[in-house]
Order: C-alpha cells, then sequence, then structure tokens
C-alpha cells in the first residue's frame, strides 16, 4: 500500500476529458472551497459561482479534474438513489437535465428509459433474452438513461472556470484544521483558509471527509466492445438504445455508446483501506482476474456477442455508505462545512443534482435533507 499520487492503472475508458485548467497560484483565503473535482466538486462549483459571484470559489483536486470516479464511470443516468427515493429529493432526472442546460454542458444526454433485467420476472414481450446464471430479460422499464461522462467533466470543469471559480489540479488537500469561522486546508505545504468547505472526495481521503468508519471505498469494473453491427444489437434486444442493469445477482450493467459499442460492467474488488485504490491495477491480480471472468461473460451473454472484441478495459472506485443511502450532512467538525458522496454506485445525476444543493446550502439559501440515521444532519 502507498500513499503517492502517481497515477494508478485503472485501464483507458472510451471517454475524453479535454479540459486542464491553467495554472495559477494557491490563494491564501477563500470564500469557499471545494475538494474534489469529479461530477460533484465541479457542479457545486460553477453554482456557487453563479448563484454568488461576489465570494471567492477554488476547487482543489488531488489529481485532475475526473479523476476518481466521474472519469471512469459507465455514464448511465439513473433517476433514484440506490435506495430508491428519499424524501424531499425531488425529480432527479428533470434537475439533473436543467442543470445540464443551465450550465451549457454538451452532454450527449439522452432519456430512453433503462430495463431492469433479471433472471426469474420478465416482462412479457422481453425484447432481451441473454443466457448468464439463467435466462436474463427484461423485468421492468424505468427513467433514465446515459450520458458520455467525458463531456461531462469537460462540460462542467469549463462551466466552473468560466463562472470566475479557480481550479487546482495536483493539489491534495493533506489535513483540515476547523476553527470557528475558517476551515484551514494544508496544500502543497501551503496553508489555505476558507470561510467554508465542501467535502466533495468520494471513495478517497475518507478521514478527511470525516467518512471513515461509516462508509466503504469499492472498485469495480468495466468494458468496452468494438462497435456492432445493426443486426448484431437487434438480436441482444437493444435497438432501442436504452441501458440496462440486473436486479439479481450475478450483477451486470450496460450501456450504449455513440459508436455502436457497448459498455459492459461487473465486479468488486473489496478494499481493507481507501490508500489501497492507488494500488489497484486492471491489468493483474483481482481486478486483472474479475475483467477477464467479465469478458467471458459477455461474450457467452448471447451467440451475437460469441467472437466480440473489447477495446476497453477499465476500473474506478466506489464507495458505498453504511445503509446504501448518500451521504449529505455537515461535516463532523464543522457545521460550516458539508460532506457529499457515497453514491453507491448511482451517482452520475445524482452527484451533479446534488452538488448543486451543497452550494445552495453553502450559501445559506436551502436547507441540507434529513436523510442521515446518525443525525448528524442537524446542527
Ligand atoms: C466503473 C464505474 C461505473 C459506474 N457506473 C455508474 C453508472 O452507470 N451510473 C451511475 O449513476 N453511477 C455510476 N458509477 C458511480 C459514479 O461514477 C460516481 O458515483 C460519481 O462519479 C461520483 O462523483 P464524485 O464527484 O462524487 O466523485 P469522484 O468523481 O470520485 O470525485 C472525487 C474527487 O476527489 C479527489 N480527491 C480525493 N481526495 C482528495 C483530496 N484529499 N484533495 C483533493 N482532491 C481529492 C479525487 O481525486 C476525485 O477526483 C460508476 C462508477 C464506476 C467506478
Amino acid at each position: 500500500m502507498t500513499d503517492s499520487l502517481t497515477k494508478p492503472n485503472w485501464g483507458h475508458t472510451p471517454w475524453t476529458i479535454d479540459f486542464h485548467p491553467s495554472p495559477v497560484a494557491l490563494p491564501e483565503h477563500i470564500d469557499f472551497a471545494v475538494v474534489g473535482a469529479g461530477f460533484t466538486g465541479l457542479a457545486a462549483a460553477a453554482k456557487l459561482r453563479r448563484m454568488a459571484p461576489e465570494k471567492s470559489v477554488a476547487v482543489f483536486e488531488r489529481v485532475s479534474i475526473g479523476a476518481g470516479s466521474s472519469g471512469h464511470t459507465g455514464g448511465m443516468v439513473l433517476a433514484e438513489t440506490a435506495v430508491g427515493d428519499l424524501p424531499g429529493l425531488g425529480d432527479m432526472l428533470a434537475g439533473y437535465t436543467k442543470v445540464l442546460k443551465d450550465l451549457e454542458v454538451d452532454a450527449d444526454l439522452a432519456l430512453p428509459g433503462v430495463w431492469e433485467i433479471g433472471r426469474t420476472a420478465t416482462l412479457p414481450d422481453s425484447p432481451i433474452s441473454w443466457s448468464d446464471s439463467g435466462n436474463l430479460r427484461a423485468v421492468r422499464e424505468v427513467p433514465g438513461g446515459s450520458v458520455d461522462p467525458g463531456r461531462v467533466v469537460t462540460g462542467l470543469a469549463r462551466a466552473a472556470a468560466k463562472s470566475g471559480a479557480l481550479i487546482f489540479e495536483n493539489a491534495a488537500v493533506e489535513s483540515a484544521e476547523f476553527e470557528s469561522h475558517s476551515a484551514r486546508l494544508r496544500i502543497s505545504g501551503k496553508t489555505v483558509t476558507a470561510n467554508a468547505a465542501l467535502f466533495a472526495t468520494n471513495a478517497m481521503s475518507l478521514e478527511l471527509a470525516g467518512l471513515s468508519g461509516r462508509t466503504k471505498p469499492k472498485f469495480t469494473l468495466a468494458i468496452a466492445t468494438e462497435p456492432l453491427r445493426g443486426t448484431q444489437i437487434e438480436q441482444l434486444g437493444l435497438a432501442s438504445g436504452k441501458p440496462f442493469y440486473t436486479i439479481d445477482f450475478p450483477y451486470l450493467w450496460g450501456r450504449k455508446l455513440r459508436n455502436d459499442g457497448f459498455v459492459f460492467g461487473a465486479g468488486l474488488v473489496h478494499l481493507q483501506n481507501w490508500r489501497e485504490l492507488q494500488d489497484v491495477d486492471v491489468s493483474k491480480g483481482e481486478a486483472g482476474n474479475l475483467i477477464a471472468r467479465l469478458e467471458n461473460r459477455v461474450r457467452a451473454l448471447h451467440p451475437a456477442l460469441r467472437n466480440v472484441q473489447f477495446t476497453h478495459r477499465w476500473g474506478g472506485p466506489i464507495l458505498i455508505g453504511d445503509d446504501w443511502r448518500p451521504i449529505f450532512t455537515r461535516h463532523p467538525e464543522s457545521p460550516r462545512s458539508i460532506v457529499l458522496g457515497a453514491f453507491s454506485g448511482h451517482g452520475v445525476a445524482q452527484s451533479v443534482y446534488l452538488g448543486c444543493w451543497a452550494a445552495e446550502a453553502l450559501c445559506g439559501r436551502r436547507e441540507l435533507p434529513q436523510w442521515d440515521s446518525s443525525g448528524e444532519n442537524e446542527q
């Protein structure tokens, strides 16, 4: 296990992130600090600056924008959290669509619906009939769809930068000390003080975000196929372009790409400590075996996939909350700061939607939801 900040070998995705902020000197003081430049942090930063243009905002990212889950995700857009709807959540799909539109993010968003697939119940006219530990068929259609995650990361970062947020890459927040009216963040040997902070660090830096002991970091895998022919897509029952995920085990999810390739995902590497993420290598060990198993599973799903070639193999972190609920709470050491994460593999729309809510809460314009069974949301 290492604590180094070199880029781990999490493989290659079909996504492209083509925005990087220009380097500027670290500020000594800012109004709002956002820790983590994934979907959550970038959406929050853009929203903060738009809502409060007189306030300074800086995003500090350990590696580079999208280096965590957001640049390695599958990009399936889901309407609910991992535990379904929650009190006051509102219409997440409508909210997500609106944020992307308001921030002018060209996300390649499509919302044709999503297939829930399973091995027991089935739709009488299921277009899907695959072989995978039984007969895998469509069970139900739910709202949702997909985005190009590279475009979302790029678009959110551009929107944040355009609205005047400073974004720092290679700027790991090493520690945070809280005083009654400020947070003192230690970054690259310097101290930056902030009036308030949002911790959007997902599966990493769990101690910093006050999340150790109540969340479990995992690493999950995905592969992309070469473009399929129209006849193959028809035979698979996927001509509608709807993504899919299983509602029973073994778990499998997937989605179509613009080039008619398909992404399939499954498998979890279990970790004792989030620092082990740094050493996960998709070309070998447990992650490599899970990728090989996934390739064999996909080739065996249907005769149309028997000889399919894979163009991308990768993985990335996810953070599972104790009860699978998202964590959206005040920082345990500072009521002025907020912690948002643990989307339990359901974070594509949720991160952006709740990231904007976090920005409103930091500005004192909205209360946090009461989803936390431990009651830590109450100030
Ligand atoms: C393979 C895979 C497939 C997935 N598929 C789907 C899907 O289809 N649909 C869905 O809804 N969800 C999916 N998810 C989950 C979804 O991608 C995540 O929930 C979402 O991206 C989380 O965004 P985030 O901004 O909270 O976290 P992240 O994108 O992980 O961002 C956190 C950032 O914080 C940075 N950071 C950490 N510590 C520090 C520090 N100390 N200082 C500064 N920066 C720090 C990290 O480097 C990282 O960039 C998938 C995840 C994976 C890995």
